[in-house]
């Protein structure tokens, strides 16, 4: 039961202005399901800080009523033994999560069904689990353990994602504690990997071996991922809570809750420049700079202290306004890190410059050089989607190569790290034959799919099998102009408008939705973003009225836009400029 709202305090003018200010919804031009200005005047937005405590939506009950990380002993001793229909409803579709466990989608309902389906009716009796990769740093012995938990526990599915996770399908709760033994064995974890708390944290995949980075934040993800992974005091945040870390700009930094990217400070040498309140879904921003520079040292206890005023002064009315970025939006910058270092730290930041934007996107695909003289070696599954069968293949091919780390990247790629020059062919070679290509071709290696409709509740189109068999029919039907994209046009597909894929930092952005055919009647598709970028230029993709495309005429569509790209560039214009 949602309780009424105290009557504590009556609105500050921030929450005044949180109150009065439309919101919008630039994916869809249209308002987001907000409640209306009228209704909310006087209340609270539920900030802890500000006296709020009672919950103000069944989400937040249900956090209350129960720590979501205690939903762990009730799966080893009661749901794994009683099995799936024993499931309270409200473990099953909250904080089964805490834990990396979503119930799938159902089979037989098809995004393009129109009736209303009850969510229970959509939950299939299996789950996805999300092994958390913190810093997408993997032990061959570590990947080795994960291929072989899918080969027996889940239908040898495993698809890389963007967020330098792997995720499972399939999942009985009978098996979830041996999962979770076996992971555990090797140092890996699936708590928190989804939740409102914080998720895995981005780094770098050559963070330590590459000449391009300022520093190595490996040691900042280590210790937070020590001290605060799993701690009661974080784990009721009003929402998710994205982390990266990392020397250079190769893990997506605008479109994180908070980012450490790497920069040398004048006077105090390598650090971090802070960034706040990135985040895309359904009401798109980047992230902000603090002004902040951060040592080494620092970023855990500054990572507390970000994640400390989103628990405290975070919104918790409506779950549309729950990250951090709409704080950010009404505070501004000045007024989160003071509050930060007045509140949080007990002490200033050093002011700091901001690093050089970089443009494009580091992938890492291919065959790269690291400082110590070895190579590294980056392949691209399509679209993310590998199998349990493939990733002990790779964990195999990497070994045989006298290697035992991998990496996964924010771009859903794979990258073995550590060999020598005069394996490098052996290890290609044996790459080729797992499917996964060091030279894949342009379209390959940009393009993206979330989950999609094989397995997400939310979705309306499927995404990763389309992405797939887009990538195939883009290489037969560009083959002539290949050659001239020096940077490969990103395309992104999402199932839903929320933005796993990042479609809105896509050069070609397509957010999944249900059309109208030629005959009028609704079939998957397509919404177009065209022109979003990360980096030197940032921004989203326009939103044109009228752009939506059938899923089944997606590769025509996309071939027109890479030729008319082609055919009208100047010399080194990328795609969204
Ligand atoms: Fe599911 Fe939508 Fe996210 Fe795709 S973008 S994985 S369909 S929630």
């Amino acid at each position: 039961m949602t309780s009424a709202p105290s009557s504590e305090g009556a609105s500050t003018p921030e929450e005044s202005y949180a109150e009065t200010t439309p919101l919008k919804d630039v994916s869809d031009d249209k308002p987001v399901k907000a409640a209306p200005k009228r209704a909310r005047k006087g209340k609270a937005e539920g900030q802890w800080a500000l006296g709020y405590r009672e919950p103000l939506n069944k989400n937040e009950q249900s956090k209350k009523d129960d720590n979501p990380l205690n939903v762990r002993a009730r799966i080893e001793n009661i749901y794994a033994h009683r099995g799936f229909d024993s499931i309270d409803p409200a473990d099953l579709r909250g904080r089964f999560r805490w834990m990396g466990l979503y119930t799938q989608r159902a089979e037989g309902f098809p995004g393009t069904d129109t009736g209303h389906v009850e969510e229970e009716e959509l939950d299939a009796s299996y789950f996805m689990m999300r092994v958390r990769v913190d810093g997408g740093a993997l032990t061959t012995e570590q990947l080795r353990v994960i291929g072989e938990i899918s080969q027996t526990f889940a239908r040898d599915t495993a698809d890389v994602t963007d967020r330098e996770n792997i995720q499972l399908h399939w999942i009985r709760v009978e098996d979830v504690p041996e999962i979770w033994r076996r992971l555990e064995g090797v140092g890996l974890t699936t708590t928190e990997a989804c939740g409102d708390c914080p998720r895995v944290i981005l780094g770098s995949p050559v963070a330590g071996i590459s000449a391009d980075e300022v520093l190595d934040g490996t040691p900042a993800i280590d210790e937070i991922a020590t001290k605060y992974i799993g701690d009661r005091s974080l784990s009721n945040l009003p929402r998710k809570f994205k982390t990266a870390i990392s020397g250079q700009q190769d893990v997506a930094h605008e479109v994180n809750d908070v980012s450490f990217v790497g920069v040398h400070h004048p006077e105090h040498g390598p650090g971090f420049d802070l960034h706040v309140g990135g985040g895309l879904s359904t009401n798109p921003k980047l992230a902000v700079r603090l002004g902040a520079w951060v040592p080494l040292e620092e970023v855990p206890d500054v990572w507390h202290a970000v994640v400390s005023v989103f628990r405290d002064y975070g919104y918790r009315r409506l779950r549309t306004r729950a990250r951090i970025k709409f704080l950010i939006a009404d505070w501004g910058p000045e007024k989160f890190r003071q509050v930060m270092e007045d509140e949080y730290l007990h002490r200033t930041m050093l002011d700091g410059p901001a690093p050089d934007a970089i443009a494009g996107t580091i992938d890492h695909v291919g065959i790269h050089d690291q400082v110590d003289g070895r190579k590294y070696v980056g392949v691209a599954p399509p679209a993310g989607r590998t199998s349990g069968s493939t990733l002990v293949g790779v964990a195999k091919a990497a070994e045989d190569v006298g290697s035992t780390r991998i990496r996964l990247t924010p771009y859903q790629k794979i990258v073995v790290l550590d060999v020598a020059e005069e394996k490098v062919d052996t290890l290609t070679t044996a790459l080729d034959h797992l499917g996964l290509p060091a030279r894949p071709s342009v379209f390959r290696r940009s393009t993206m799919a979330c989950t999609g409709l094989e397995f997400c509740k939310l979705a309306f189109v499927d995404t990763k099998n389309r992405a797939g068999d887009l990538v195939t029919e883009l290489e037969q039907l560009c083959a002539d102009v290949a050659g001239d994209l020096e940077t490969p046009i990103s395309i992104h597909l999402n199932g839903c408008p929320n933005s796993c894929a990042r479609v809105q930092v896509a050069d070609i952005g397509l957010k999944g939705q249900i059309v109208n055919d030629a005959e009028g009647n609704p079939a998957a598709g397509f919404q177009v973003h065209l022109g979003g970028e990360l980096g030197l230029d940032s921004g989203f993709g326009r939103k044109l009225r009228g752009h939506k495309v059938l899923s089944s005429e997606l590769g025509p569509y996309v071939e027109r836009l890479v030729r008319a790209f082609v055919a009208g560039r100047d010399d080194d214009e990328r795609f969204a400029q």
